[in-house]
């Protein structure tokens, strides 16, 4: 049961050959053995899922039932759930219990899936490797001493080690693809505005995007089909028609025009990493689909101008953990700023720290217009090459990370080295657009490499189709670590 696909899990509760109790004890089980090791969880609380188990089958016994009824999924501890510890794996909200739900939880809850609990992650999501958790780093199923990736490090270890069939994430920079490619799973952020950001902890709230984990593409759009969907609460929601994710998983592929950016192949992936996306690429060419060259000559840019503009944002937005609404708050203190500086250096992490200080500092009265505007000038130039590189293909096509996992603590010590682990993913979030990763192959040290398909606005449904028909004309998707039953 736990090697099923989340279709496979819908379609067997839907012909009543198990229940989802028995799902969700399977799953429970197998984080009861394995997270003490992996890590992947902050927070489980086994009746609270069994609950809501309960009520899903009740559902679907008074013929309630909607199509994602009773599977459970993991939820990344990004996302405000009420009554579940909510801490964006800092200690600075290592005391808080969400009141309410973020919009994301909402929808599921409706849909009547269960939560298996949730999942590790870099403090506040900054992070490529979910080392900077204050709940430890999380350990990557393929190889235990290796990175999962980050910052959706728990939620890609979880659905990798088939703890759970499929799980949130978060994306800013890269936090969905580039965990999904270190950990042989499927990852997509969708499109900037199309999932709610409401109630989902802000990082830097003009990249900042919801999005689904899960080992198929069909996965991927089943939970999206639930996702997905306009909130008034979030002022960059985007109100539009509701969509059928899944509608063209089928269609053949030929004639599509794949853009390999010249500059992908330049950007200094592994021989490992760049021979198996070539190979995904000629396995395409056999589906019929034809291959042309594209170039986004400002990508060089991405990761510097994500530099500015990510921190500036963060320290906005992390102004508000000052100790006295809610969240960590020191034990002794003189007077008012005091406590606001005993509580903000004991409660955030040094990866966190540095982003306050870089922030604050590019927003600063002198350097505002030397960094901050000037950055966000390039960040438009950055969404001009997709525009015109998509007027030559259909979809974009190259590598999700410059290299397989690496060591834990091979990269924490150098933050330089860890923030090129997004060189091929951050442009999609500057610009908005929507991305994934897939896996397609293995480097010579059995660890897993990912394939990114890059998308033009709302063109989810199409990358789904994209991914779909390799996935049914490859197995990578299907492989499991070794040691994982
Ligand atoms: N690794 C990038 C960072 O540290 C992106 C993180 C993310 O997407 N949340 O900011």
């Amino acid at each position: 049961m736990r090697h099923a696909t989340l279709r496979q899990l819908c379609d067997g509760l839907s012909a009543g050959k198990f229940s989802s109790v028995e799902v969700t004890q399977a799953f429970l089980n197998k984080i009861n053995e394995l997270n003490s090791t992996l890590n992947c969880f902050i927070s489980v609380d086994a009746a609270r899922s069994l609950a809501q188990a309960q009520a899903a089958d009740a559902l679907r016994a008074a013929g309630k039932a909607q199509p994602l009824t009773g599977v459970p999924i993991a939820q990344k501890d990004i996302f405000c759930t009420q009554g579940w510890l909510t801490t964006c794996g800092s200690k600075m909200l290592s005391n808080f219990v969400s009141p309410y739900d973020a919009h994301v939880v909402e929808r599921f809850n409706t849909a009547g899936v269960v939560n298996l609990g949730k999942t590790n992650m870099d403090e506040f999501a900054m992070g490529s490797s979910n080392e900077t958790s204050f709940y430890g780093p999380v350990r990557n199923p393929w190889d235990r001493d290796r990175v999962p990736g980050g910052s959706s490090g728990g939620s890609a270890a979880a659905v990798a080690a088939r703890l759970a069939p499929a799980a949130t994430g978060t994306d800013t920079g890269g936090s969905i693809r580039q965990p999904a490619a270190l950990t042989g799973i499927c990852g997509l952020k969708p499109t900037y505005g199309v999932v709610s950001r409401y109630g989902m902890i802000a990082f830097a709230s003009s990249l900042d995007q919801g999005g689904p984990m899960a080992r198929t593409a069909d996965d991927l759009g089943l939970m999206l089909n639930v996702m997905a969907g306009f909130d008034a609460r979030d002022s960059t929601s985007l109100q539009r028609d509701t969509e059928d994710y899944t509608r063209d998983l089928t269609k053949p592929l030929a004639g599509l025009r794949i853009g390999l950016p010249k500059e992908f192949f330049a950007a200094g992936a592994s021989a490992d990493v760049a021979r198996a996306v070539e190979s995904a690429i000629a396995e395409y060419r056999k589906l019929g689909c034809d291959i042309v060259e594209v170039s986004l000559p400002n990508m060089g840019l991405s990761v510097p101008v994500y530099y500015v503009l990510a921190p500036a944002e963060a320290s906005s937005n992390l102004s508000r953990f000052d100790g006295v609404r809610y969240g960590h708050r020191a034990a002794e203190y003189s007077d008012l700023t005091d406590m606001y500086e005993k509580s903000r250096a004991e409660g955030f992490g040094a990866e966190v720290k540095r982003r306050i200080l870089i922030g604050a500092y590019v927003l600063s009265h002198g350097y505002y217009d030397a960094y901050y505007i000037r950055a966000q000038k390039l960040r438009r130039l950055i969404a001009q090459d997709f525009t015109e590189a998509f007027k030559k293909c259909d979809v974009i096509m190259g590598p999700t990370s410059p290299s397989t996992a690496f060591k834990i603590g091979e990269k924490s010590g150098d933050p330089v080295q860890m923030y090129l682990s997004d060189i091929y993913t951050i442009a999609v979030n500057l610009a908005g657009l929507p991305g994934m990763s897939i896996p397609c192959g293995f480097d010579s040290g059995g660890l897993p490499v990912g394939l990114q398909i890059i998308g033009n606005y709302f063109s989810e449904a199409h990358m789904l189709n994209v991914a779909h028909q390799y996935q049914q004309a490859t197995d990578w998707h299907t492989r499991a670590p070794a040691g994982i039953t």
